[in-house]
């Protein structure tokens, strides 16, 4: 009888300083500009050896920032991390793209699964496309994402002649979904009456379900969190969700698991929110799992539970 190991998913932010200025970005400049590392304090050869530490484990990763490939270290640490039997595939890194030739080189693995952003401003359609399809040729992409700012949806009509519809379809074409973002501008803290047109614009892209997410419609929720998902410090401490009590250390190998809490926080991340009971999605390979039901949705157009409010 197989007995499969318990599930841990560690987040990571190797860095939150980014080569790029979006003027959609989420993160505040003065982060952006922030020269702490996840390698000041242990080098990559530490960070490989220390997964080793959970090996009892099924272990996934997911790198935000900030740019994780700005830093050497973060190559050598995914080539060492995915080369363990116990981490498994599907572990997602968000990307600007900028390093895209050199992740091809340093890292390929089809245990990646990345979030490729394409930032117009930065990369032409030509451009962005010879990247993706690189990298999906060794089965790295997750997915494309494409945040539908004003800018953004100018330049893919008049410098492209293309509407978001063109460039799902042009993606498609070489087997790569591309998600379709809200800009923050447009939906946070303003009064969803006032972007009505351009919620209905987006959620032909994306199910209801996620939306509700997405935007922190939903209430408090029991969630399973605290058995799987931890920060990992750069130091190495291990934290829970939203929770700043030291729970572990990822270089001693140790973690003490928290009780399961009803959270009634905000709780807009693709990766967070499948660990809630109030929604059907699986929390593992979360990514492939967000562009496998959007594609299922893109095509029935129906939703996941009950329409909107
Ligand atoms: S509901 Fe979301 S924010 Fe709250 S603990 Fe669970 S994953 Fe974290």
């Amino acid at each position: 009888m197989t007995i499969s190991k318990p599930y841990l998913l560690f987040r990571l932010v190797p860095t939150m300083r980014c080569n790029r200025r979006c003027s959609y970005c989420f993160v505040p400049g003065e982060e952006r500009a922030s020269h702490s590392t996840m390698f000041d304090v242990h080098p990559p050869s530490e960070w490989v050896a220390a997964m080793q530490n959970f090996s009892q484990y099924a272990v996934e990763f997911y790198c935000w920032g900030g740019e994780p490939f700005l830093l050497d270290g973060t190559y050598e640490t995914v080539k060492g991390w995915t080369g363990f039997d116990h981490v498994l595939g599907g572990n997602r890194l968000d990307t600007n793209m900028a390093f895209a030739d050199k992740i091809a080189e340093r890292c390929p693995t089809n245990k990646v699964k990345l979030n490729c952003s394409w930032h117009p401003q930065y990369d032409s359609l030509a451009e962005i496309t010879r990247k993706v399809r690189l990298l999906a040729g060794l089965d790295m992409v997750g997915m494309l994402n494409f945040v539908a700012s004003p800018y953004n949806l100018e330049t893919l009509d008049s410098r492209y002649g293309m509407s978001i519809d063109d460039l799902v379809a042009h993606f498609d074409g070489i087997g790569v979904f591309v998600n379709v973002a809200a800009d923050f501008a447009i939906v946070n803290g303003t009064d969803p009456t006032s972007y009505s047109d351009y919620k209905r614009l987006l959620l032909g892209y994306t199910c209801e379900e996620d939306w509700r997410q997405l935007r922190c419609e939903k209430t408090a929720s029991l969630c399973d969190a605290n058995a799987h998902f931890f920060t990992v410090h750069h130091n190495g401490d291990l934290t829970p969700c939203l929770s700043s009590t030291v729970c572990g250390s990822f270089f001693e190998g140790a973690l003490t698991f928290p009780e399961a809490t009803v959270c009634a926080n905000d709780c807009p991340s693709i990766v967070a929110y499948p660990f809630r009971h109030d929604n059907p999605f699986p929390f593992r390979q979360h990514l492939l799992e967000y562009v496998r039901r959007n594609r299922e949705h893109r095509v029935t157009k129906c939703s996941l539970t009950s329409p909107l409010a």
